[in-house]
């Protein structure tokens, strides 16, 4: 069943590492949601089966958890009037520690949402202050216990490793903070360093030291170890789950499920092309609701666009990539045309094959972007 996105494009700052789209100017926030409510309708068929109930809702950002209770109220009427919506229907929230208030949550305990995500990203104050958070080393974990306190249940929380430190003792010590709070999903993300972000420019003038692969790499062995030890199952390359507790909407993201995603930068799919909506807050708040229309780059998914995009995906899951699958359905034959490279994964331990699945290991884990480029249809030939 399908899924629905909402981009919420607001944030009262910027993070230093973030190259999502948000404005830091909430001036358009009103009309922003007079134009998501639009798009809702003059969207409604984009999905194959418009009829069919949405089994996940997610509102991402920017920073969803800057939405008003008058504004979500006035998005989840839209939605249950314009859609079906499964009763068992999965429907997150993106929240910011510093606005999980006791008023805020409540609020948001009396609505739809059943599942919040809440952005911790560190628990050690040097680093958020770092990283230009807008929250502090205490609302971290408070944001979460009080959550809990307000009835969910159902959280995950976003970490980042690899932050420029001396020693690996913060995360360790963010590792443990995690535990402590016992919540069900945890999603987990090497810091980047995108070219157009603050980090980015520092890094090109200079002031800013990226820390070298090891260090992120040991950080990375540190979280696979220590969230298996705790209970904790990769199903993702980045998240992790208790047992049976994934992230529904992003699983069906990639299985290749079809979604609708409302929004600036909104991305699309309806199981032949892709669509992405423009980046920039006035100009889609004008377009949709001056001329009826959302601009929108339509890229259609040739086959082997199709069978590249299951590589990548896949990859990345502890399901593994069906080399059946990708032969007999997508078509690409990767057993037969790159049989040699397939064998010297598994022979340098970065994969298994397994009844012609192909999954990563620990160790290959690491190497997964490049693997997936080395795999995919127009690839030369190459080694590990
Ligand atoms: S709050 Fe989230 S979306 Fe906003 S700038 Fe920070 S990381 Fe990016």
């Amino acid at each position: 069943m399908p899924g629905l996105y909402l981009h919420i494009p607001f944030c009262k700052q910027a993070c230093h590492y973030c190259d999502f789209h948000f404005s830091t100017s909430l001036g358009l926030k009103s009309q922003f949601v007079d134009a998501l409510l639009k798009e809702m309708t003059l969207r409604r068929a984009y999905l194959p089966d418009p009829s069919a109930p949405l089994e996940t809702i997610y509102f991402g950002g920017g920073t969803p958890s800057l939405l008003t209770g008058d504004e979500l109220r006035r998005i989840f009427a839209a939605i249950e009037a314009t859609f079906s919506v499964s009763a068992q229907a999965e429907i997150t929230l993106e929240a910011n520690p510093d606005d999980l208030t006791p008023a805020k949550l409540a609020e948001l305990a009396a609505s739809p949402i059943n599942r919040l995500s809440i952005g911790l990203q560190s628990f050690h104050e040097p680093h958020l202050r770092l990283m230009n958070r807008a929250h502090s080393a205490a609302e971290s974990g408070q944001a979460v216990r009080q959550a809990q306190a307000a009835g969910f249940e159902n959280i995950s929380v976003d970490l980042i490793y690899g932050v420029p430190a001396a020693s690996h003792a913060i995360w360790e010590a963010d590792l443990a903070q995690l535990f402590a709070l016992n919540v069900p999903h945890v999603s987990a993300y090497a810091l980047t360093i995108e070219p157009d972000t603050a980090f980015g420019r520092r890094l090109k003038k200079g002031t800013f030291v990226a820390p070298p692969e090891e260090f992120v790499a040991t950080q990375f062995e540190m979280l696979l170890s220590q969230l298996r030890a705790n209970g904790y199952e990769q199903y993702e390359i980045s998240n992790f789950c208790r047992p049976g507790r994934e992230s529904r909407h992003n699983a069906n993201y990639w299985r290749g499920v079809p979604y609708l995603g409302l929004g600036p930068s909104a991305h699309s799919f309806d199981g032949r092309s892709r669509q992405y909506a423009v980046a920039n807050n006035p100009q889609y708040v004008a377009a949709v609701l001056e001329r009826g229309e959302v601009p929108a780059t339509i890229e259609q998914l040739s086959p082997l666009d199709q069978a590249n995009e299951y590589l990548l995906t896949s990859l990345r899951t502890s399901r593994g990539c069906d080399l059946a699958h990708l032969r007999d359905v997508l078509g690409l034959n990767l057993l037969a045309d790159r049989a040699a490279y397939l064998a010297s994964l598994v022979a340098q331990g970065m994969a298994t094959l397994d009844a012609d699945v192909l999954r990563l290991t620990d160790a290959g884990k690491l190497l997964a972007d490049h693997i997936t480029l080395e795999l995919f249809a127009d690839a030369p030939a190459a080694a590990v």
